[in-house]
């Protein structure tokens, strides 16, 4: 059963459905269910200002609560979500869900971090994308400043890339903040990149993951961190798993680090614990 199984891809197939196309269309039919039934939800991942512990700001994850295959993860639905139009419809809840749930928190007197959400390259090619947000925040009465949109470099190169700038121009003129994720492992030149208005740059788990290995893997993560400081954009190193990684990033002056030695993605309801509590974070608590 399905469900004792736990989740992955295939298990989101009936073994009856043979072909690709039908398994798609069987997601994208229990996806459009899922939006419509509220299945969706957000977990949120803290991440820490190395320098004080403290919690900086945190991302937004989106999980899907499926009645017969129970948590699925989002590596297992965005794709098909992304091939069958469904990413804006998704997308768009995410973003209303995270600017009314800071919100709602700001009104509960609880000191707010901004929040993170990661954006897909169709959501960009959007052109109505800054009027869009513009809106949440008008409705829900978020600052600005407290919304951090963040793009694998893909998602910068992908066809008209230029309406995609544009877009980020207009939307960094509102005062929200864009990130490049998992820098170092996509394909923007950095001549584009040039014209990406950046705030923040997050740097890859793979080159933290290996940056205790060797002289060379050292110097490599060294050199991007210097790389977004002289661009003056906060450096955020991911995937950080152990103190001995954390101790030397917080040697070489990394500004921020996520992963599970700071804290793993929560729910809604543990991370208002969380926030409320006000504490250093991981090896510092
Ligand atoms: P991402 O943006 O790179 O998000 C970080 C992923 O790494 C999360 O996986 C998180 O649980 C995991 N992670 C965090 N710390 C560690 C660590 O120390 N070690 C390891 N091994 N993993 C860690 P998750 O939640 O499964 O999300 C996967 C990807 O799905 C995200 O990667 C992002 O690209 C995408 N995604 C998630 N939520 C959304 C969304 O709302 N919209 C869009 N468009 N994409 C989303
Ligand atoms: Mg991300
Ligand atoms: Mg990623």
């Amino acid at each position: 059963h399905a469900k004792e199984n736990g989740c992955n891809h295939y298990q989101l197939f009936r073994t009856d459905m043979v072909t690709q196309r039908e398994q798609r269309h069987h997601i994208e039919f229990q996806l459009r269910q899922a939006l419509k039934d509220n299945a969706l939800f957000l977990n949120f991942q803290p991440r820490i200002d190395i320098a004080t512990g403290l919690m900086c700001s945190a991302e937004a994850l989106v999980r899907w609560r499926n009645p017969l295959l129970g948590l699925v993860q989002p590596s297992a639905f965005l794709p098909v979500a992304e091939a069958r139009g469904l990413i804006g419809p998704i997308g768009h809840w995410v973003l209303v869900e995270v600017c009314r749930q800071l919100q709602a928190w700001r009104e509960e007197g609880m000191a707010i971090v901004p929040i993170a959400v990661n954006m897909s390259a169709m959501e960009l090619r959007d052109k109505s994308l800054p009027a869009r947000i513009a809106h949440i925040l008008s409705k829900t009465g978020l600052d600005a400043h407290f919304l951090e949109l963040e793009m694998t470099e893909s998602s910068l190169v992908y066809h008209e890339d230029d309406v995609s700038i544009a877009t980020l121009a207009a939307l960094s003129r509102l005062g929200i903040r864009i990130a490049i994720d998992d820098f170092g492992t996509g394909t923007t030149s950095l001549k584009r990149l040039k014209c990406v208005p950046l705030d923040t740059l997050n740097i890859a788990p793979c080159f933290v993951h290996d940056m205790l290995d060797s002289q060379e893997n050292a110097g490599f993560i060294e050199a991007l961190i210097h790389f977004g400081q002289n661009l003056s954009l906060r450096v955020i190193a991911k995937g950080v798993e152990t103190q001995a990684q954390l101790d030397r990033l917080a040697m070489l002056g990394c500004d921020g680090a996520q992963g599970f030695l700071l804290g793993k993605p929560l729910s809604a309801q543990d991370f208002t614990t969380l926030l409320g509590s006000g504490k250093p974070l991981g090896p510092h608590s």
